[in-house]
């Protein structure tokens, strides 16, 4: 297959996993990003980055996993900084229910008892009477894994270039026998008619007394929330889930939902520093499933919706397939 001249626009995480794979298979790679390097990533700056497609599959859709096993395998094989310690899910005894309702919707999880809960997390134990384990799920260090990329890219001879927005990806003239891919997550809306922004609200705290070392999900009717570790003893609260896009600042009830939710799951997280609250903007399709959308030598790759780093390399893959053998995926690959 002869190389081929990509312009990649947005460095978000499907952003970086589009030129990290096209790199990697040869091809001639430009990343361009609005943002200064340090600001870049979008909504990819706030995720979680639980590379979790069991416990995701609660509430999405069979591709949706199908991607998210495949990418949560490519992160390893591909790329590596990947913590795979699984994940823990659990719920305060009079949510027991709750607990059953989410084995009975996903796979791959066993139940553990009080004492395994205590040998997987110490901090937990006799906090939570029973809990669901998911062994194969992992995580990574969201900032760390964007900069790691970037790094990757620059010694793969990609060319990066930051500060400068591109005016209009969509009219953008592909490089002479290349390709346009546009990863500009929500920015695209106004060129994807149904793509609409999910808000997303976050916290990051210092908890010194507090030792997690896997994402530890607490199931609640009203608002299910979970904490990842992000090292050096600093950890993500996530995540509000609301349906609108709105880039403001977080409110105070969603901060006290994300703050009890630590709280609740271990009280020494009431001596934490809290680092930052942020907000992000989700991109996501009517059905929560991402799409390629083909216009003649132009790609847009967006709709990530809550799975963006979990589904990133498997449509980086497909992409690459599409543009190096013209094989289309059925339900991600469109004419737009
Ligand atoms: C709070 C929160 C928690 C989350 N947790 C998880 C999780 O645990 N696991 C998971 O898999 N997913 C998670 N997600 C979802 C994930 O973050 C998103 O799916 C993902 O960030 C979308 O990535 P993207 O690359 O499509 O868009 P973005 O990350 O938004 O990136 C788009 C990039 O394009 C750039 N750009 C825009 N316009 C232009 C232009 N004109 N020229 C050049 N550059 C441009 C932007 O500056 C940005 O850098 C979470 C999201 C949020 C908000």
């Amino acid at each position: 297959m002869s190389k081929l001249e990509i312009t990649i626009v947005g460095a978000g995480i499907f952003g970086l996993w589009q030129a990290f794979e096209l790199a990697r298979r040869g091809h001639a790679v430009t990343l361009r990003e609005a943002m200064p390097e340090a600001e870049s990533g979008g909504s990819s700056r706030f995720a979680g980055a639980m590379l979790a497609p069991y416990c995701e599959a609660e509430a999405a859709p069979e591709v949706v996993k199908q991607l998210g096993l495949e990418g949560l395998a490519l992160w390893r094989s591909a790329f590596g900084h990947v913590t795979q310690k699984g994940s823990l899910v659990v719920a305060a005894a009079r949510d027991a229910t709750e607990l059953r309702r989410f084995a009975r919707m996903t796979e791959g999880h066993r139940g553990v008892d009080q004492a395994e809960i205590g040998e997987l997390e110490p901090d937990l134990a006799g906090r939570f009477g029973s809990a669901l384990f998911f062994p194969t799920e992992a995580h990574v260090s969201t900032r760390h894994a964007l900069a790691a990329l970037r790094e990757a890219l620059r010694r793969l001879g990609a060319n990066l270039v930051f500060g400068e927005p591109v005016a209009d990806p969509v009219w953008m003239a592909a490089p002479a026998g290349g390709v346009v891919i546009d990863c500009r997550g929500i920015a695209a809306r106004d060129d994807l008619e149904t793509l609409r922004g999910v808000r997303g609200e976050m916290a990051v705290v210092r908890a010194g007394d507090v030792h997690l070392s896997r994402p530890v999900r607490l199931l609640h009717p009203r608002f299910p929330l979970y904490i990842v570790p992000w090292g050096a003893d600093t950890y993500m609260i996530g995540a509000t889930v609301i349906e609108r896009e709105d880039f403001g600042a977080v409110t105070l009830r969603s901060a006290l939902d994300l703050l009890g939710t630590a709280y609740a799951v271990h009280p020494a997280f009431g001596e934490a520093e809290i680092l930052e609250l942020s907000a992000g903007v989700r991109p996501a399709f009517p059905d929560n499933v991402p799409r390629i959308v083909v216009k003649g030598r132009r790609l847009m790759v967006n709709g990530a919706y809550r799975h963006g780093y979990l589904m990133a390399p498997a449509l980086a893959r497909i992409a690459a397939d599409l543009l190096e053998t013209g094989v289309r995926h059925p339900e991600i690959v469109i004419d737009g």
